[in-house]
């Protein structure tokens, strides 16, 4: 089945065009700008040169348009109509409790995707302006959503719950749904098979360290518990997010500095995490440079966050009761071996032992990286949000 995977942001839509069959990528490409001057195409089709155009888009109708005409133009299509696109697939960011599952789109998961505004306000929008741009071009084409929350719905209530009062999350939803869900359940799927393991009885913990990180701990092949919370905020401190804090320091500096609602949400999304340690970067290939000339701060940012990731490493472990696989993947989990070696750093006790013949420059391909004699096996995986988002669409589709 051929599937086109649709990520919409607020001013850029990502897209692959994927064979389900043999998981190929067709074509993928990026809309930048959109709604905003100087907008532009990216489109990378299979086998034929990239292909960059800067033209105007203002809406997301018009990027959607974009990328159908490059998908069947002769010079750089891979399709001959848009008729060989059998369904559509949309990641979306959060759907609360909603759904388990990826779903068939119809206006009640419109409706409640509307409804969630709330706990992702730059993203769900944004998802759904994708969803009505592709229906308008494509209204006879299925459309599945495929949730970032729907993977994290098996935790139990001690671990996704909060300890304020319980009529907030009786009647505000206020709760831990966590993030990332289609790329933990991809690399926990991919580990097993990669591995040749069961996933029935194997207890997992896999990190993914990109710009935005999340650790998760999976039992069984399920969610048991997730280090993001109601909003991708909580968990090791990131690229330009604070990460958990003590939330008596909100309130401290609000009051201290006068600063509005949006004002604090700017801070702790954008001017925090290893950009406001280090006042270097967000990008830790710049924080490594930095710290190796001699730069303490870009250096502490570096150790806070291995040393943030260790410690919710170690509390999922005591959560599970042992640990048998831990899969490093995104950005940071698949490229840095530095920062895989030292969040495994001193773990050998607790059976985690890196080989460092094996993890040393080891960049975006699937690998052992444990030593021969590790009681746990460490692995990286590359993550494929997009072909897990087709291989549900092509599974929902396939049922109707
Ligand atoms: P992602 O959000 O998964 O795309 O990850 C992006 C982040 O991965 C970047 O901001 C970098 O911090 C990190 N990254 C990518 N490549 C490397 C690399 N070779 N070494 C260290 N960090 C990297």
């Amino acid at each position: 089945m051929i599937v086109l995977v649709i990520n919409a942001g607020s001013s850029s839509l990502k897209y692959q065009l994927l064979d389900t069959q043999d998981g190929r990528v067709m074509a993928k490409g990026l809309c930048e700008r959109i709604g905003i001057a100087g907008s532009r195409l990216k489109h990378e089709p299979e086998g034929k040169e990239k292909y960059v155009v800067e033209t105007p888009m203002p809406t997301h109708q018009t990027a959607v348009q974009l990328v159908l005409d490059a998908l069947v133009s002769p010079e750089h299509g891979v399709i001959k109509s848009m008729k060989e696109i059998d369904a559509v697939g949309h990641r979306i960011l959060n759907c609360a409790d909603y759904y388990t599952q990826s779903v068939l789109i119809d206006d009640d998961v419109k409706e409640t995707i509307r409804k969630c505004f709330s706990f992702a306000p730059l993203h769900n929008p944004a998802n759904l302006m994708g969803i009505e741009a592709c229906q308008e071009i494509m209204p006879d084409i299925p459309m599945v959503a495929a949730f970032d929350t729907s993977f994290h719905q098996t935790m139990p209530p001690q671990a996704y719950m909060y300890g304020l009062p319980y009529r907030y999350y009786e009647e505000k939803h206020i709760r831990r749904y966590g993030a990332h869900g289609t790329s933990h359940h991809y690399v926990s799927q991919r580990a097993a098979e990669f591995l040749g393991k069961d996933q029935e009885g194997l207890r997992m913990i896999t990190l993914h360290l990109g710009n935005g990180s999340s650790i998760s701990a999976v039992k069984d092949g399920k969610c048991q518990d997730t280090s993001m919370g109601l909003t991708p905020l909580e968990g090791p401190l990131m690229g330009t997010r604070c990460g958990s804090i003590d939330p008596a320091i909100v309130v401290n500096i609000m009051e201290q500095e006068k600063l509005n609602p949006q004002e604090m949400d700017h801070l702790m999304n954008k001017e925090s995490g290893v950009l406001g340690i280090s006042g270097v970067s967000s990008d830790f290939r710049d924080l490594e440079e930095a710290a190796q000339a001699d730069n303490t701060r870009a250096q502490l940012a570096l150790d806070m966050f291995s040393y943030q990731c260790k410690k919710i490493l170690g509390s999922y472990v005591f959560a599970m009761g042992g640990v048998d696989v831990l899969v490093f993947t995104a950005g940071i989990g698949e490229n840095d071996c530095n920062t895989r070696a030292a969040i495994c750093a001193g773990l050998e006790d607790l059976g985690i032992k890196l080989d460092p013949a094996k993890n040393d420059g080891l960049r975006g391909k699937e690998a052992v990286i444990s030593a021969d004699d590790s009681k746990v096996t460490v692995v990286v995986i590359p993550t494929n949000e997009e072909l897990m988002i087709a291989r549900d669409t092509e599974a929902i589709v396939k049922s109707l």
